[in-house]
């Protein structure tokens, strides 16, 4: 009962997913590593429990690029990540 997307439907174990929508991020039950957008080659699977609970992807898995590099692909990450949440932000602002 937990491998689909409570959003918007889709049966991930089916590997399904709708773009666009938050709590799927544009994959179904596994993805490229997305700390480095797959250079390493690791796919991470979904955390379905907590994605489902959050509302948004829960990715499990370990990058395996050497730790120096990783670290550069983490910070530019985390930077990403925070002007998601801004942008989100606004929109709840806008949207009251
Ligand atoms: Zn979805
Ligand atoms: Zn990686």
């Amino acid at each position: 009962m937990w491998n689909k997307c409570i959003s918007c439907n889709a049966t991930w174990s089916d590997g399904q997913f709708t773009p666009g929508c938050q709590e799927c991020g544009g994959y179904a039950l596994s993805r490229p590593c997305p700390i480095c957008s797959g250079r390493c080659q690791a796919v991470w699977n979904r955390d379905t429990y907590m994605s489902n609970k959050m509302k948004s992807p829960f990715w499990n898995g370990d990058c395996r690029l050497p730790e120096p590099e990783k670290q550069t692909y983490l910070v530019r990450t985390f930077v990403e990540n925070t002007e998601d949440a801004l942008v989100d932000a606004m929109n709840d602002l806008c949207g009251s």
